[in-house]
C-alpha cells in the first residue's frame, strides 16, 4: 500500500532528504569487510502510519543488512517465548554508557547490560525458542518477516564476512559462556546471531517493523498480531534508554523517540500509537550511528514537535 507521490508526507520526506543530501560526514563501517563495499551516497527514508500507509523517499527500496536494527525484534521474540522476568534474569535493562561491542558484563552474574548491545543481543538470540540452531534461526527469520509483513532473506556474503571477522563477538560469547550467562554451544549461538544481523531489509521494511512496535505489536499493513502489546511496550522502553548505544542520552534529549541503529547505516524509530520510520545512509559517526539518519530524525522530530516529553 504505497502512498501516491504527491501527498504531504512524501513531500516532507523528500524535503528532509534533499536538505541532508550534501551532509557528507562519517564513513561506512568496514570492520565487517563486506559492509565497506556499499555506496556511501545511498540515502532512503520511509514512514509507515498505523493505518498501514507507507510513504518513502530516495533509496527506500534498496536492501541492506539489518545488523543491530534486528536486536529489538529478537528481544521481542525472546519476551514472547519466556516473559519479561525470565529474560531479565539473563540480560539487563540498563544503558551501558559504552560502545555497542562493549566487553563489560555484570560482575558476579556475567549478565550483559541490555539487549541492544552485542553481548545482550547474543543472549536474547540464544533465548528464542527452537530445539536446533536451524529451528531457532527459522523462528527469528519468520518473526522478523512478520514484523516487516513480507518474507525476508539473508545476505550470505555479509554473513560469511561477519563469521570470518567476528572475533570480538566470539570473545564476548565465550566470556558469557564462561560466566554462565550464555548457555549452549557457543559457535552455534554465534551463527544464529550473525545470521540475524545479516537479514536483508529496506527502509520501507524498517518503517513497517517499527510501526508494528508503535502499534502495540500489530503489523498495520498485514493486520497480523506479531507480539503482545506489553512486549512491544517493553521493547520500546529498552530502545528508548539503550537503542543508540552511548549516544542514547543525547538522542532522547534531542529526538525523543525510541530508536535503534545498526552499523550498516539503518535507523528505525517508533513513536508509540503514531508511526514507524526507517532511514538508511551508510556513513556513521564515531559511535556507530548513521550521520544522515540522526540528522533526518532530528529534523522530523523538531519540525512536528514529536518529542515524547513534549507537553501538549
Ligand atoms: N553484526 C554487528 C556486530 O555484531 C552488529 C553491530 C551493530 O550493528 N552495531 O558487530
Amino acid at each position: 500500500p504505497e502512498a501516491s507521490a504527491h501527498d504531504p508526507l512524501t513531500a516532507l520526506l523528500d524535503g528532509v532528504r534533499l536538505r541532508l543530501r550534501d551532509l557528507n560526514d562519517g564513513e561506512p563501517a568496514s570492520y565487517i569487510p563486506e559492509l565497506g563495499r556499499v555506496d556511501p551516497r545511498l540515502f532512503g527514508l520511509s514512514l509507515c502510519t498505523l493505518d498501514g500507509q507507507v510513504y518513502g523517499s530516495g533509496d527506500r527500496a534498496v536492501r541492506f543488512t539489518a545488523q543491530s536494527v534486528s536486536k529489538p525484534f529478537v528481544f521481542a521474540l525472546a519476551l514472547a517465548d519466556h516473559g519479561l522476568e525470565n529474560v531479565l534474569a539473563r540480560v539487563g535493562a540498563e544503558p551501558s554508557g559504552e560502545a555497542f561491542n562493549s566487553i563489560r558484563l555484570e560482575p558476579g552474574t556475567g549478565r550483559p547490560p541490555n539487549p541492544m548491545v552485542n553481548a545482550g543481543a547474543i543472549v536474547t538470540s540464544s533465548l528464542v525458542a527452537g530445539d536446533t540452531q536451524k529451528a531457532r534461526f527459522d523462528r527469528i527469520l519468520d518473526g522478523l518477516s512478520a514484523f516487516a509483513g513480507r518474507p525476508l532473506t539473508v545476505d550470505e556474503a555479509v554473513y560469511a564476512s561477519e563469521c570470518a571477522t567476528g572475533d570480538r563477538n566470539r570473545a564476548l560469547a565465550y566470556l558469557m559462556h564462561n560466566a554462565g550467562s550464555l548457555t549452549g554451544d557457543v559457535e552455534a549461538e554465534l551463527a544464529v546471531y550473525f545470521r540475524q544481523c545479516s537479514v536483508l531489509v529496506t527502509c520501507d521494511d524498517l518503517a513497517v517493523m517499527h510501526a508494528t512496535l508503535a502499534g502495540g505489536g500489530i503489523n498495520p499493513v498485514t493486520g497480523e498480531r506479531v507480539v503482545a502489546s506489553r512486549h512491544a511496550q517493553h521493547v520500546l522502553a529498552v530502545m528508548a534508554t539503550c537503542g543508540m548505544y552511548d549516544a542514547s542520552g543525547q538522542w532522547m534529549l534531542r529526538v525523543g523517540m525510541p530508536a535503534k541503529s545498526g552499523v550498516s547505516g539503518g535507523i528505525g524509530v517508533a513513536l508509540p500509537s503514531q508511526f514507524g520510520i526507517g532511514v538508511f545512509s551508510p556513513p556513521l559517526e564515531e559511535k556507530g550511528n548513521s550521520v544522515r539518519g540522526i540528522a533526518a530524525c532530528h529534523l522530523i522530530s523538531d519540525q512536528f514537535g514529536l518529542h515524547l516529553m513534549r507537553a501538549t
